[in-house]
């Protein structure tokens, strides 16, 4: 249930809500930063709803109460109408006139690598630089990043580029070390349902990439969501990265319906990642635009150097010459759709 206070409503009126909230046995919650108060009426008690809802609606300053169906409340459009727009270091993820392209490679190997990508991305127009140090590999045996070292050079990087960066974070202890060295927290598709780590990155109140684990309903991401946002950060990007179906063409199946599905059911920014969804380079591009025309904020694209030689995520990544056309690419799309990079 949602509590939308009338235009103007005073502190004493939002006040006077959320004592009768509490009285009730639930937690209210109140969507900061909107001219509206909205107040997210949260936890499970076995009352009737609907006549709770017809009393919190005849106390002073309140306009409406809307009943919410879904189990995900803080990250549904009902409780914020408006598309929430975060802000990486002054690059707006969410705000509709804008593509944002986060590219770089898979892991970070070295100086020279990250230091070449990161150049190379830019100079094809990316906003934000990505680099895996902590990988999360399916066999302890490959590559497994190159941890606090790789995010000093992914630091560097951004000292050279001006580019925000992301970087993923597999451990809850990590929070603190990720987020000194990054501007914006990515969860991976393994760890989306790892609940301390997502409440210890709400807790951060660092900016946050939360990607769809690959055998994860939209509703369990956004449920994943809820954890973050119930910590009161609602710095809260989510990534479509593919999932797994019966095919196996490629890597993943790309769930481009996820995208519009997404967008009406949630107020939080949407990316997708055609690399991991596709898992091949070649059809990187096709997937890339599609993210676009449906109506994605932006795109996280794999690029490196010398693919053959990658340490992990070789096949998907782009060379920055194939990535530079794709910008041109990506661009026409978003300006068909009047939008721009
Ligand atoms: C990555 O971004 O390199 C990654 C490991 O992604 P995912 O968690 O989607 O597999
Ligand atoms: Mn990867």
């Amino acid at each position: 249930m949602v509590i939308v206070m009338k235009m103007g409503a005073s502190d004493a009126q939002v006040q006077g809500v959320v004592r009768e909230v509490e009285a009730a046995g639930f937690r209210p919650f109140i969507n900061p930063g909107v001219e509206r108060k909205v107040i997210a009426v949260l936890g499970e008690v076995d009352i009737d709803k609907a006549e709770l809802a017809d009393q919190f609606s005849e106390l002073s300053g309140v306009e409406r109460v809307q009943l919410i169906s879904e189990p995900f409340k803080l990250s549904s459009r009902s409780y914020h109408p408006e598309d929430r727009v975060v802000d990486v270091k002054g690059v707006r993820i969410g705000a509709t006139e804008r593509v944002v392209i986060m590219a770089g490679p898979c892991s970070i190997e070295s100086r020279s690598q990250v230091l070449e990508v990161a150049h190379a991305v830019k100079e094809s127009g990316a906003r934000m630089l990505r680099g895996g140090a902590f990988k999360p590999r399916t066999s302890p045996h490959s590559f497994q990043g190159l941890g606090e070292e790789g995010l000093e050079l992914l630091a560097e990087a951004r000292e050279e580029t001006g580019l925000p960066v992301v970087t993923e974070v597999m451990d809850a202890h990590d929070v603190p070390l990720v987020a000194r060295y990054s501007d914006m927290l990515q969860i991976g598709a393994r760890n989306m349902q790892n609940f301390t780590l997502l409440k210890r990155a709400g807790e951060s109140n660092h900016p946050v990439l939360l990607k769809r684990g690959m055998g994860s309903k939209i509703k369990e991401l956004l449920m994943a969501a809820e954890y973050i946002l119930a910590e009161g950060n609602h710095q809260l990007v989510l990534c479509e990265r593919g999932i797994t179906t019966f095919e196996d063409s490629t890597r993943n199946t790309t769930d481009i319906n996820a995208v519009p599905v997404l967008k009406h059911a949630s107020h939080l920014p949407v990316l997708v990642d055609p690399s991991h969804a596709t898992g091949s380079w070649r059809y990187v591009p096709a997937v890339a635009r599609a993210g676009v025309a449906a109506g994605a904020d932006g795109l996280l694209i794999e690029v490196h150097n010398d693919p053959a030689h990658a340490k992990s995520d070789g096949p998907q990544s782009l060379k920055p010459e194939k990535f530079a056309a794709l910008m041109d690419e990506i661009r026409r799309v978003a300006e068909a759709l009047g939008r721009t990079l």
